[in-house]
């Protein structure tokens, strides 16, 4: 088996496992091509920066320190085989697990959730738009599919959706809430897009990145849909 090809990894974290303290692991390799990728030099499968026995061995002492690791990327789950063995081997340590994933593999999806405890799955925008912004034309059924897969595993999850203006418009965050409302999901978090390069910068303006989070009457309305929504700002 390849050994886990890892690209990027944070030692102390509060805010990517809710309720945690957590290192991130940022796996290699994304099936997608999002328009606001803030990792593309994650995106292809290659050999990743970090030795995987020097990783594990530092998680090894951060044992009693740390409450949790999440699996990150990219997309985690893109390396099969090697990132499942990875993630149970850190689970046997005894951290909870966290997976930051877009649900592209709901099969991979379904033989890691064992070893895996919470996830944080992307809703990137209505099914219309899903390929415009991804690339992919799958994505969004994949997604759903991993979405309905995880909810009987009875285990966490939070579903996110950030608002990148240029693929979210405010019918369309009500659209996906009113989706994930009929799916009876409970938690959602509304996230705001943030450019993470100069060159993306000038693409939308900070008035057009602001304007779900400024609008009480949506807010009342989408909190009325789904009551545990968080917007991150
Ligand atoms: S799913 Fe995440 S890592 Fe992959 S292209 Fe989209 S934003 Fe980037």
């Amino acid at each position: 088996m390849p050994d886990i090809q890892i690209g990027g990894l944070v030692s102390f974290t509060t805010i990517d496992y809710p309720g945690k303290l957590s290192a991130v692991l940022f796996l290699v390799g994304c099936p997608l091509r999002c328009a606001y990728c803030s990792n593309p030099h994650l995106l292809d499968v290659g050999p990743g920066e970090y030795d995987p026995e020097k990783v594990y061995n530092w998680l090894q002492s951060r044992v009693g320190k740390l409450e949790a690791v999440v699996f990150s990327g990219g997309e985690a789950l893109m390396q099969g085989d090697a990132s499942i063995s990875f993630i149970k081997r850190v689970r046997d340590l005894g951290f909870a697990i966290g997976l930051h994933t877009n649900g592209f593999y709901p099969k991979m999806l379904e033989r890691a959730a064992e070893y895996v405890d919470w996830i944080g799955l992307d809703y990137k925008a209505t099914r219309s738009k899903y390929e415009q912004l991804v690339g992919n034309s799958i994505a969004y059924d994949n997604m759903i599919q991993s979405l309905e897969f995880w909810k009987t595993t009875g285990k966490d999850f939070e579903v996110r959706i950030t608002c990148d203006p240029r693929f979210v418009d405010k019918n369309d965050l009500i659209a996906i809430v009113d989706d994930l409302s009929a799916r009876s999901i409970h938690t959602v978090a509304i996230q705001k897009y943030i450019p993470h390069f100069e060159d993306d910068a000038h693409k939308t303006t900070a008035d057009q990145r602001n304007q779900f989070f400024d609008d009480t009457e949506l807010r009342h309305k989408i909190s009325a849909m789904v009551p545990n929504t968080v917007w991150r700002e």
